[in-house]
């Protein structure tokens, strides 16, 4: 939402969030770009401290400056705590931040994006090329449709991870946070698969996660798991991914030095992965609940 349009000093952005009664605003005096796509509106900013941000209804989605702490924290955690995780679904994720990551991985053998709205991307190459320079990896394979509907189209037992780089649970993405679309999913993975998926805020959208972990569980996934991460850009600027486990038992740990070292990353590392799973007790006593 425009500074104008906010009542806030010209010359800033900001997202107003109603139902958490809460804002962020980022020094901006300039909107690049904006176009309305059969599913969204897609607003391109060029902040003073952030680089570009891409907006979706309003909503902050990438920033140039911190993008990497989300697009690691999606990716590498889950990734390490499979055994061998070799084929690979990105249902969302248009901006390429987490295929790049994703494929910085040598025992990826396939990693494909399915990403219901194409301007995304082509807006991500245009703005953020440094997310998409992995577009070309002959293990990648980028499509362009409804996340719902592919996985329902999915091959039983063809996947070992699941990464839900969604929207939040509205509009085209409602239906990604919902028990028929965890039934489609657990049917494609292979047993010791995972599914990690953004489940928002872990003091802004506590009900949600319970929510989610309570629904994955009901469908047959054997177990889940929250981990945190600090975002910035995002409502309360603590985000969290949510992991379900198909099959019972501890979640691998694969968190060798030098293969972590060869992942390049800026936030990821051994400590960062045990911490992301390692949760306040409020969240802990809710989700025991849940
Ligand atoms: N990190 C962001 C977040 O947590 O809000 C998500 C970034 S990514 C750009 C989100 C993407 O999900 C958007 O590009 C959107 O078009 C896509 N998306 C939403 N619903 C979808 C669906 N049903 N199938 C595939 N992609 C979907």
């Amino acid at each position: 939402m425009s500074s104008e349009a906010s009542g806030l000093p010209a010359g800033w952005f900001t997202e107003v969030v109603e139902a958490t009664g809460t804002a962020f605003s980022l020094k901006s005096a300039e909107r690049v770009h904006a176009e309305a796509t059969p599913y969204q509106k897609i607003e391109i900013w060029k902040t003073d401290t952030f680089g570009w941000l891409m907006t979706i209804d309003g909503c902050t989605m990438v920033s140039t400056r911190d993008n990497f702490l989300y697009h690691e924290m999606m990716s590498h955690p889950a990734l390490n705590s499979h055994p061998n995780p070799e084929h690979v679904v990105i249902v969302g994720g248009g901006d390429c931040g987490t295929l790049r990551e994703v494929l910085k991985h040598p025992e990826v053998k396939t990693a494909t994006q399915v990403e219901i709205d194409e301007r995304v991307t082509r807006l991500s190459e245009q703005y953020f090329p440094e997310l998409c320079v992995a577009n070309g990896d002959p293990r990648a394979t980028l499509f362009f449709g409804d996340g719902i509907q592919w996985m329902k189209d999915a091959k039983p037992e063809s996947l070992d991870l699941i990464i839900i780089d969604s929207t939040d649970p509205v509009g085209p993405a409602e239906g990604l946070f919902g028990a028929k679309f965890y039934v489609d999913c657990l049917k494609a993975l292979k047993p010791g698969g995972l599914l990690v998926q953004q489940s928002e805020s872990p003091i802004l959208h506590l009900e949600l996660i319970a929510e989610m972990h309570h629904h994955m569980r009901a469908v047959g996934f054997a177990q889940t798991r929250l981990l945190h991460f600090p975002q910035t850009i995002y409502p309360s600027g603590w985000w969290s991914g949510s992991i379900a486990q198909k099959t019972a038992g501890a979640l691998a740990e694969r968190l060798d030095d030098n293969a972590i070292d060869a992942l390049d990353a800026q936030f990821y590392n051994a400590d960062t992965h045990r911490a992301a799973f390692a949760l306040p007790t409020f969240v802990r006593k809710r989700l025991a609940a849940s």
